[in-house]
């Protein structure tokens, strides 16, 4: 078969195997069903033995390939020429270190670093992805594109889809996204979709509506995105003088990134470029908790490739019965069936992963915390700091580790959540605005 400069794409269920070209948009093996995992002819790639060399081309601003932080790390993501490749400047982002956070959370304040993602054009880490998916769409020529979204994939497909002038038409749960992210799909012109269900049923739509259609579909079951949130990693571990944390920490939705975070260790361990591979820990919120119980209670496992479906049929089945619907105040998380639940478990082998589950209050307190000392997040992006915390107390991570905590999304996407959280007064970290006279002695008077 062709393969297009030392790329194709494989179906992940072992039984199966089946291959194809990276020219062709299918999202899902057209054989069995299964995921879709994008591999790589290493031998015919001239992969950097040194990874200095990703490093110094972020210093070339006028050459935007260079720049983007998804494409300076091109050849670990080699499968379409530079000509499709899109960029508008996203993978900008920082690891910082936070000594206050850690302190408040009983740790060596060394050891926190925060990767905050909410810094990409459209405010969250979607936009590594879709730099990725969109060269894909341009590679094969798409000219429409659609989504399911929680909120932050729509902006970021909105985005994009306008810099690269393809149609695209967002699929969101009726009053189940945060403000923010509704007026960017809006802003950014597209078709904005807002059915009567959650993400599950949207998810669910989307898809149908591609393969009617011929739409391209940019959910993260489209296995070229993951290929571009594998940079969110390099970037990490280029911070860290190219050495790898004990622990990353991220929240799960659709889990996306904690697949493509597992493919990108296990790429790397491969090649050579790390001698050892982070540990991966995976937050959800206690009312979308459906990873967390299917490994932690019912032992589901990557096993080798060979998951136990029954497992996961059971529990879906079960969801349905019970017309059980996921609720969080963490609105990007509030997924009960994700799509990328098999490559998670992957990843979880990989990296020997631990997953967990932390309660809205939880989240919405640690949220609190990291605006105080840090760049602020969304509520899905502090679920991060509030399992570090879950984790801490129970030993899994010790004070002395370093840990690199993600931060999906940016703060002012759901300012909502944040203006709640301190007019009602909701938890420990509540700041509300004071009230004052319109005079000068007692306005003197109030500030502390
Ligand atoms: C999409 C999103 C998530 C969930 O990521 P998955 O890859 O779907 O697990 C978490 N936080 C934010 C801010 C998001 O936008
Ligand atoms: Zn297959």
């Amino acid at each position: 078969m062709a393969q297009s400069v030392g790329a194709y794409q494989k179906c992940i269920n072992p039984a199966c195997g089946a291959e194809f070209d990276v020219a062709e948009s299918i999202f899902k093996c057209p054989q069995c069903g299964d995921l879709l995992d994008i591999q790589y002819n290493w031998d015919k790639i001239k992969v950097p033995d040194k990874f200095a060399v990703f490093g110094k081309r972020w210093a070339k601003r006028d050459k935007p390939l260079d720049f983007s932080g998804v494409w300076r790390f091109r050849e670990l993501l080699n499968f379409c020429p530079d000509k499709n490749k899109v960029t508008i400047g996203e993978g900008q982002t920082i690891l910082q270190q936070n000594r206050a956070i850690a302190e408040h959370l009983g740790m060596k304040p060394e050891g926190l670093f925060l990767q905050y993602e909410g810094l990409n054009p459209s405010g969250s880490f979607k936009d590594n992805g879709m730099a990725a998916a969109f060269s894909h769409a341009m590679m094969v020529g798409a000219k429409s594109c659609a989504c399911a979204s929680t909120g932050n994939t729509s902006a970021s497909v909105a985005l994009y889809a306008h810099s690269c002038g393809l149609k695209c038409t967002v699929f969101i749960g009726s009053g189940r996204i945060a403000f923010g992210k509704l007026s960017q799909a809006m802003d950014y012109g597209a078709q904005t979709i807002q059915i009567q269900g959650d993400f599950d049923d949207c998810m669910k739509q989307v898809q149908a509506v591609c393969v009617e259609l011929g739409l391209y579909l940019l959910n993260s079951l489209n296995p070229f995105r993951l290929e571009g949130q594998k940079t969110i990693m390099y970037r990490i571990i280029e911070a860290l003088g190219w050495d790898v944390p004990d622990w990353i920490i991220v929240p799960g939705g659709n889990l996306g990134n904690s697949s493509a975070f597992g493919k990108a260790f296990l790429e790397l361990k491969q090649l050579g470029l790390i001698d050892r591979v982070p540990r991966l820990a995976i937050v959800n919120a206690t009312g979308a908790d459906t990873l967390t119980d299917l490994v932690n209670n019912k032992k589901l496992a990557w096993n080798g490739g060979h998951v136990n479906r029954k497992i996961i049929d059971d529990y879906y089945a079960d969801l349905t019965a019970r017309h059980f619907s996921p609720h969080t105040c963490a609105s990007a998380i509030e997924i009960s069936r994700p799509v990328n639940l098999k490559k998670c478990l992957r990843a979880i082998d990989v990296c020997n992963g631990v997953v967990l589950a932390m309660t809205d209050q939880e989240i919405l307190d640690a949220k609190a915390l990291i605006g105080k000392h840090g760049l602020g997040c969304e509520p899905a992006s502090a679920a991060t700091i509030a399992g570090l915390k879950h984790l801490l107390a129970n030993g899994t991570v010790a004070k002395d580790q370093r840990v690199a905590c993600v931060l999906t999304g940016h703060t002012l996407k759901d300012a909502n959540a944040t203006v709640n959280y301190h007019k009602d007064k909701q938890g420990p970290f509540s700041n509300p605005p004071v009230e004052a006279p319109n005079d000068l002695q007692e306005i003197i008077k109030l500030i502390r």
